[in-house]
């Protein structure tokens, strides 16, 4: 992909089972150059997640200490476990001129909006609350008590998706990746890239 004159940070988010991962795969699968921060989280990781590719899996203590030492853009507890972006990688990637992709909750996104002004927000919706149900219990990865719980979340984050500055409908994911790639190239004011600013 050709990268933006200047280098921006895109934040992906949206309701737990929306199809973000899906979409990021996609938009990877299409355009491997695509860069996307490896959060660090509390959670378990699920069958098939792998430490330092999917997130950095820590204890509690671990993610204590990244937010004693600031080592953290932004972090959020989401669903029982906590979840957060480090930031030196994503600094390092912006200062060396490329986009950066974070994939997180809407907490997150507000941190980052209010830390990184020229940050873009990007919203995925799903196409409907009952596929937004579906999805989530289609991806059977989590019990009925856990997607319950991610439901009740899913309602306030649709709500907050006029804080975004784009909103990208998944109801197909070619589609829906083709979007984001539109907006992960397009151009920005440029001044995130003069990142040691804000350090
Ligand atoms: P998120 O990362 O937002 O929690 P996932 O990427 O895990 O969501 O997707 C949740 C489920 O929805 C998965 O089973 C995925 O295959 C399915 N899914 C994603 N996008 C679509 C789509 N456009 N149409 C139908 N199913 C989808
Ligand atoms: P999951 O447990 O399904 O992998 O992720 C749960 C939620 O946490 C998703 O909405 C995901 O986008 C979000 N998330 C993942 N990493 C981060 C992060 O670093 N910070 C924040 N705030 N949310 C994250």
């Amino acid at each position: 992909m050709a990268h933006a004159p200047t280098a921006r940070l895109t934040v992906l988010s949206g309701p737990s089972g929306v199809g973000k991962g899906t979409v990021v795969a996609e938009v990877r699968r299409r355009h491997p150059d695509v860069w996307l921060s490896v959060s660090a989280t509390t959670r378990r990781p699920r069958p098939g997640e792998v430490d330092g590719v999917h997130y950095h899996f820590v204890d509690d203590a671990e993610f204590d200490r990244l937010i004693a030492a600031d080592g953290l853009l932004e972090w959020a507890e989401y669903a029982g476990n906590r979840y957060g972006t480090p930031v030196a990688p994503v600094r390092a990637r912006l200062a060396s001129g490329a986009p950066a992709l974070l994939e997180i909750e809407l907490q997150g996104a507000r941190q980052v909006r209010a830390r990184e002004p020229e940050a873009q927000l990007v919203f995925l919706a799903p196409p409907s609350w009952a596929a937004l149900v579906s999805r989530l219990a289609g991806r059977g990865s989590e019990p009925p008590a856990v997607q319950e719980r991610r439901l009740v979340r899913a309602q306030a984050e649709l709500d907050a998706a006029g804080e975004f500055d784009a909103v990208v409908v998944n109801d197909d994911v070619s589609r829906a990746a083709d979007e984001l790639v539109s907006l992960l190239t397009a151009p920005s004011s440029g001044s995130l890239r003069r990142s040691g600013a804000h350090e």
